[in-house]
């Protein structure tokens, strides 16, 4: 076998710098290394980040939106909307905590919850609204919360992809209801696995840290008390550290991601993949963190077809992905009476998206040759 003459480019990789990876070290020598001060301080940081806010850490951001929704009096008989494009994490947690998920189909050019036919699908049992941040892209804040107020519907915002975002200028996280971010690995902030959400008020974190913890309250040295039935979803300090580390270079994470993303748009110009067909995101370079760079294949015109195309970028030393299937369409959800043609809009996107390399790692050279690949494999199976 002949060696590759570069390296194999993942489609992601975290970033980790050698203070924090000295401060997990430090924190494993200290002989505290679950929840403690570590958390303490990352929560207060993030409070930080998001205008002061209440922060509370949780150790997935599948259990930070679960949370949110109990927090927000989700429950059995409720009819939560939110978009069949997202991770399916998103409407699961829907059914776990005993209400029902309602689809609304995305806007093919955003792949974000088309915001102009939510209305159509609020009902008398609508009790909240879960909108996706698709690859970090916000949907348009106002008009958001404008349709929740109008309906008093709870938003719990799934910003899972959207740490670092903007909406006019003001994070992702400062401003709106409840925010539920995730520093799963592939994420643009680190924990390794973890969550934050952003509540309103002290009553909400009160009861968020219930949640967190088997729903017990302690008081004084030997006081507790059980009052909510909750779980087991807190984050450790070892984690904890991690994401501090991370939080520190967010800027400029975020600020790389938004010129590779660029880089990718200047190597698709005039190129044969979009002559083809090749579908591009939104080229928003405001508000967006660039979580992912995902291009949409013309199938109809290429004689291969996805799973082909990822093997021939991987043939060339480049690794790929699909966010997401549409989530309608899994066996699960087709038992609960989704099915095929109900949202053609996210099965377009599910069927056809394949997400490229993109860590802010990565180099200029890194984007052009992924940009080279795809546009030759373009001309090679175009038809
Ligand atoms: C990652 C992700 C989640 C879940 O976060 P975990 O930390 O993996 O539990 C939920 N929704 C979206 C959109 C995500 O990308």
């Amino acid at each position: 076998m002949t060696q590759p003459s570069v390296p194999f480019l993942p489609f992601v990789r975290p970033e980790i710098d050698e203070e924090t990876i000295q401060g997990v070290v430090d924190v494993l020598r200290s002989g505290w290394i679950t929840t403690g001060p570590q958390n303490q301080a990352f929560e207060a940081a993030l409070s930080g980040f998001c205008g002061g806010r209440p922060v509370r850490t949780f150790n997935s951001g599948t259990a930070t939106l679960e949370i949110g929704l109990r927090i927000a009096g989700v429950g059995p008989g409720d009819e939560v909307i939110t978009t069949p494009a997202s991770w399916v994490a998103t409407s699961n947690v829907v059914y776990e905590v005993g209400a029902t998920p309602v689809f609304v189909d995305i806007d093919p050019r955003t792949r974000n919850i088309d915001l102009d036919r939510i209305e159509a699908a609020i009902t008398p049992r609508t009790k909240a609204i879960i909108p996706v941040y698709l690859a970090g892209l916000p949907v348009d804040m106002d008009r958001l919360y404008e349709i929740a107020r109008a309906h008093r519907l709870r938003v719990i915002e799934d910003a899972a992809q959207a740490f670092g975002s903007t909406w006019n200028g003001e994070r992702i996280g400062k401003l709106g209801d409840l925010v539920s971010f995730s520093f799963h690995a592939n994420k643009n902030l680190t924990s390794i696995e973890g969550g934050a959400l952003v509540l309103n008020d002290e009553a909400e974190a009160v009861l968020a840290q219930k949640y967190r913890l088997q729903g017990i309250t302690r008081t004084g040295f030997d006081g507790m008390d059980c009052d909510v039935l909750g779980g087991k979803y807190n984050l450790t300090d070892v984690a904890a550290r991690v994401g501090l580390g991370q939080l520190k270079h967010l800027e400029r994470f975020t600020a790389r991601r938004r010129e590779l993303a660029r880089a990718y748009f200047a190597g698709f110009a005039d190129g044969a993949a979009v002559g083809l067909g090749v579908g591009l995101p939104v080229a928003d370079f405001a508000n967006s963190n660039w979580h992912m760079f995902q291009i949409t294949l013309p199938l109809e015109k290429l004689d291969i077809d996805r799973a082909g195309f990822m093997a021939e970028l991987k043939e060339r030393g480049i690794g790929s992905g699909v966010h997401y299937p549409a989530i309608h369409l899994f066996t699960l959800y087709r038992q609960r009476g989704f099915g095929p043609g109900m949202f053609p809009h996210a099965e377009r996107f599910g069927a056809t998206t394949v997400t490229l390399p993109l860590f802010t790692q990565m180099t200029g050279d890194d984007v052009a040759r992924v940009c080279g690949a795809v546009n030759e494999i373009c001309e090679r199976h175009g038809r």
